[in-house]
């Protein structure tokens, strides 16, 4: 299986248009030692030809371009069979409207995450032609085979486990849902290998637990360090725990919750332009990586 990490960054990336925190101020003016990062998403195939992506990020023009693998091959068309939502927030599907050229492609969500995303009046430019965008629903526990074009298998087949989060916030008027945010299981049908994607985990739960339990390689919500991250920079009155991320840091954290995973990779990705593990060299950076983590960046390819 190969993995790409095409954004690494929660909403907002990184720096953050409208933020002057340390992070920010300091990434801009080269003061700490990090790396801009784009809003999160990830690029994985089977055999290197046709590609899935997860999530669709507003930066998603650019993160295709930042990977030649994911370029045209003739005078039209995408190696990308198709997309992959875990949740219905704007940073991981505002993207797909980004890619209204014309083109076919699969969406896979849940049946909650879908409709969420039609309500709004742009989804109508997916719409443009009959089988523009397929949906495919995630039915939660139930292995689904990813497909090509064509409608033969890619080699990877996925299950999504409803785990803890919330609806987005411009949707906060159809309640809450257990399918309103989804973990990820990718596996590689050729080679076995599994791949686990959580990238956003309000915290701990069973099917939290079974998503990383035998993966070989996990991805983790990495959004916040700590639950006051925010509101010690006074740039919000709400706790990690409020906006449905389960800090890193902490006895309670997921670090601590998971520093006994025997996954080959853990990586923390998501992560919000404050988060301390940002900057190389933090006490928190380095407590991450003492504890066998990584942070994800914007071009990190691992093979599973
Ligand atoms: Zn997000
Ligand atoms: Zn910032």
């Amino acid at each position: 299986m190969y993995i790409r990490v095409l954004g690494s960054a929660a909403g907002g990336g990184f720096p953050q248009w409208n933020c002057g925190c340390q992070n920010c101020d300091g990434v801009r003016k080269g003061t700490i030692v990090a790396s801009p990062r784009t809003q999160e998403c990830l690029a994985v195939s089977s055999d290197g030809e046709a590609w899935f992506l997860v999530n669709a990020s507003p930066e998603i023009r650019q993160q295709i371009e930042s990977f030649p693998a994911l370029r045209p091959r003739s005078s039209r068309g995408t190696p990308i069979a198709g997309i992959l939502v875990t949740n219905g927030d704007l940073d991981h599907c505002l993207g797909l409207l980004c890619l209204r050229e014309w083109q076919r492609f699969s969406v896979y969500a849940t049946a909650r995450v879908r409709d969420g995303f039609a309500r709004n009046v742009f989804a109508r430019t997916l719409a443009r032609f009959d089988g523009q965008v397929t949906w495919r629903p995630f039915e939660p526990g139930r292995e689904t085979s990813l497909e090509l074009g064509t409608g033969e298998p890619s080699g990877l087949d996925v299950v999504a486990l409803p785990v803890p989060g919330k609806a987005p916030l411009h949707l906060a008027d159809m309640g809450t849902s257990p399918e309103d945010n989804v973990a990820l299981r990718i596996g590689d049908t050729r080679t076995g290998a599994r791949l686990a994607y959580l990238s956003g985990v309000a915290g701990p739960s069973e099917a939290v637990a079974q998503a990383v339990r035998d993966a070989d390689v996990v991805f983790f919500d990495g959004t916040f360090w700590s639950s006051d991250e925010l509101i010690r920079l006074g740039a919000s009155d709400k706790r990690a725990e409020d906006m449905a991320h389960w800090p890193i840091g902490g006895d309670g954290g997921s670090l601590a919750a998971l520093a006994s995973l025997p996954a080959r990779r853990k990586i923390f990705t998501h992560v919000n332009n404050t988060n301390p593990i940002l900057r190389d060299g933090s006490p928190e950076r380095r407590a991450v990586e003492a504890a066998g983590f990584e942070v994800a960046f914007d071009g990190l390819e691992l093979h599973a």
